[in-house]
């Protein structure tokens, strides 16, 4: 069979590479190159902590057992880091973290209240507020780097024959005999099966191939899908694991950075303003993380990076043909690297051998069939602890 994925970020490297280890004919094309859309910018922390509807909750737990089992599978450096997450709260959060903690106890999901000092033990070189007054531990969770996990992710599939090129899809045509995506220049390829992994721009895609995907699509000021992260050059910080404090999140990243994000600020983003290390958003992640770091790591340097989710219109993932009888087959999601390892197998496993997934069942594209975007049910990614 030959498979055409459109969109080479963390999802459309998982399933391409799948669907060429299945030992299909697969052709990865991406607008502007693989990792340019949102797994360029996410805080890429693995978990399934604040993953409130049960479908939901049990996909994310499942996706992150995939992580663990692709690391043994998959070449390359390091990209898995199961160092579990540290969250600490003031006064303010603190009861909202001890009914998470009750909740995710509840549903047998490791989560353990920690001292002070086994935090600081845990998380490393970071120094805790006094104003904090409980912290727990998740020590399933852990995060990966983007950019690692999918240079690994395209070479196996590469080594398994997949074909990745650049490439813009103006269209896709659902036909009962296959299936065909028209490119920007007009040139017109043919598959027995399309896959739809092209993030926050499904929706246009979608609606431009007679297709309905409902995102949210509103990049603006104070939008739920803009966000900021900073990357910070802080060599000395020995970070260990995935932090969350009232103030700022932080999660280790590769060449000495530090990957922040301080989701009280992000309604104060404009994606369309230029940004600059010396903008005020940026001055005042700088200072959050300064109060966090011990003494030995003076004036660190950021660099701010808008960031913008590719949230499906209810919150939840999108996988599934387009309908019924359609061949194209469209993955979407939010938490898409937590996700990415487990939807990439199982969307390959129902394209492939038509084996339907039980883990996917709730999150068929039909589900909006019928019912106006008005009536969907937004979700906001904006609290602590919450991606
Ligand atoms: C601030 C922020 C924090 C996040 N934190 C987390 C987290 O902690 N944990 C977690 O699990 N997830 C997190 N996420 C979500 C996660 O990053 C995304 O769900 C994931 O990166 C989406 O991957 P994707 O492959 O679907 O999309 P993308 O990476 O955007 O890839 C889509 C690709 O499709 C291509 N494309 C689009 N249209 C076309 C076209 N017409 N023709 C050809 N190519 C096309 C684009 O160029 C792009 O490369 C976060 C996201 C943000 C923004």
């Amino acid at each position: 069979m030959k498979v055409i994925v459109v969109g080479a970020g963390i999802l459309g490297a998982s399933v391409a590479r799948s669907l060429a280890m299945a030992g299909e004919r697969v052709h990865l094309l991406d607008q502007w190159g693989p990792g340019t859309g949102t797994t360029a910018t996410t805080f890429a922390w693995v978990n399934a902590n604040r993953k409130l509807d049960p479908d939901y909750f049990r996909l994310n737990v499942a996706g992150m057992e995939e992580h663990a089992k692709l690391a043994h599978e998959l070449g390359g450096p390091q990209a898995y880091f199961p160092t579990g997450s540290v969250h600490c709260a003031d006064s303010r959060n603190e009861s909202w973290l001890v009914s998470s903690v009750e909740r995710l106890r509840s549903l047998d999901y490791p989560a353990h209240w920690v001292e002070r000092e086994d935090a600081v033990r845990i998380a490393g070189d970071i120094r805790i507020p006094d104003s904090i007054t409980a912290m727990a531990h998740f020590p399933n969770e852990g995060y990966v780097l983007p950019e690692r996990l999918l240079s690994n992710l395209l070479a196996d599939a590469r080594r398994h024959g997949a074909e990745i090129s650049v490439g813009e899809v103006v269209a896709v045509h659902d036909d009962p005999g296959g299936s065909r995506v028209v490119l920007a220049g007009g040139e017109t390829r043919t598959a027995d099966r399309v896959v739809l992994a092209t993030g926050r721009w499904t929706d246009d895609l979608a609606t431009r191939s007679g297709l309905d995907i409902p995102m949210m699509t509103d990049i603006r000021r104070g939008s739920p899908i803009v966000g900021l992260l900073g990357y910070v050059t802080s060599p000395r910080v020995d970070l260990r694991c995935v932090v969350h404090t009232p103030s700022l999140n932080l999660r280790p990243a590769a060449h000495g950075r530090t990957v922040v994000q301080a989701l009280n600020l992000n309604s104060g983003v404009d994606p369309k303003a230029p940004l600059s290390a010396d903008c005020e958003i940026a001055r005042a992640i700088v200072q959050r993380f300064s109060r966090l770091m011990t003494e030995r790591n003076p004036s660190p340097e950021i660099e701010p990076r808008v960031a913008i989710r590719s949230m499906p219109a209810d919150g939840q993932t999108i996988a599934g043909y387009a309908s019924e009888r359609s061949r194209v087959y469209c993955l979407v999601t939010h938490s898409g690297i937590t996700l990415a390892p487990l939807l990439g197998r199982l969307a390959a496993a129902e394209i492939v051998n038509d084996h339907t997934q039980d883990l996917l069942q709730a999150f068929r594209p039909t589900r909006f069939a019928g019912v106006r975007r008005s009536e969907l049910n937004i979700t906001r990614a904006t609290r602590l602890g919450e991606q």
